[in-house]
C-alpha cells in the first residue's frame, strides 16, 4: 500500500471496507455494497474522505 492510501471505512457501520481510496480519488454516486452492515448505498469520495451521495436511489423490488 502506497503513502496516502487508505481503505474507506463505510459511512453506516463505520468498519473499514475493501474500498481503496487515494487523496486524489474522486467517486460521485459510487454504489456501494457492505458486506458487513448489508446496506447498498450510493457514495461520494473526494480524496480519503466519504461521504453518502446527496441523491439517493430507491431500489426497485
Ligand atoms: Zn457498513
Amino acid at each position: 500500500m502506497r503513502s496516502g492510501e487508505t481503505w474507506a471505512t463505510c459511512p453506516l457501520c463505520g468498519r473499514p471496507t475493501k474500498l481503496k481510496l487515494r487523496p486524489d480519488t474522486r467517486l460521485e454516486n459510487f454504489l456501494f455494497f457492505c458486506p458487513k452492515c448489508k446496506q447498498e448505498m450510493m457514495l461520494d469520495a473526494v480524496g480519503t474522505k466519504v461521504t453518502r451521495a446527496k441523491r439517493m436511489t430507491r431500489k426497485s423490488a
